[in-house]
């Protein structure tokens, strides 16, 4: 899977082999954690993406509703349970502390997913969870976690792309919207990928739907064909040039 695929909840569940129905999902995986965001108008939560750097901040989760707790958004957001244990947010709190004072050298990875449309997701990549903050919301007390989007990782045998190429949230739901959920050549609604018209790498924006559409994996990789077939033929006009030189 790359960043920017777009994949069904059954897929997603097939893939960490859990059945996530909370946004914080610590350690689900062998060696990394799962966080599930939203960033789409009404979205419960307030997660907010640097179109920039990549980086994110993710916000923690709220107390449970209970009989006693009518409206969850009122009081601060919990670091232990009732009975005292960890929750999510707990957990992720003291491995950010952890990372931020030197006790584990190693930050936690994060994979993300983000919500789309219903029951459509896409998937973000790996991020590092770097740093942590409780700050009031103006009601209460929240957390804020921080990320950073991992340039490269190798995990399980897959490699990443760089993560250079962040389409917003409201882009991606304004063309998920106009392509139909289908590949803009041949209609399939299976594999899907976010692609850009004109290559981010050749100066292509993320920022407007104008230059992004959906594509199937399979006319996806055609077009990354077509730029590896011209590529060799820049290097093998270049290391000509230079023998010609050396000679
Ligand atoms: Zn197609």
């Amino acid at each position: 899977m790359k960043p920017d695929d777009i994949i069904s909840y059954l897929e997603l569940i097939n893939e960490e082999k859990a059945h996530l129905q909370k946004g914080m999902n610590y350690r689900v995986g062998r060696n990394y954690s799962v966080f599930l965001m939203s960033v789409r108008k009404n979205a419960p939560y307030a997660d907010q993406i640097n179109h920039t750097t990549g980086a994110l901040i993710y916000e923690g989760h709220d107390h449970p509703k209970t009989k006693t707790i009518s409206d969850p958004k009122s009081i601060d957001q919990p670091m232990t349970t009732s009975s005292g244990s960890w929750t999510e947010n707990g957990k992720f709190f003291k491995a950010a502390t952890d990372y931020k004072t030197g006790l584990s050298t190693k930050p936690e990875l994060v994979k993300v997913y983000e919500k789309i449309a219903s029951g459509v997701w896409c998937y973000k990549g790996f991020f590092e969870l770097v740093d942590v903050e409780q700050e009031s919301d103006g009601r209460r007390r929240v957390f804020k976690f921080h990320l950073l989007p991992i340039a490269k990782t190798i995990l399980q045998g897959n490699i990443e792309l760089p993560c250079n190429r962040i389409i917003p949230t409201y882009v991606k739901v304004e063309v998920w919207k106009r392509d139909k959920g289908k590949c803009q050549i041949c209609n399939s609604n299976k594999n899907l990928h976010y692609d850009h018209v004109i290559p981010f790498s050749k100066g292509g924006s993320s920022l407007t739907s104008k230059n992004i559409r959906l594509l199937c994996a399979k006319h996806n990789l055609e077009k990354s064909n077509k730029i590896m077939i011209f590529l060799p033929w820049i290097s093998v006009g270049a290391s000509a040039l230079t023998l010609h030189r050396m000679n």
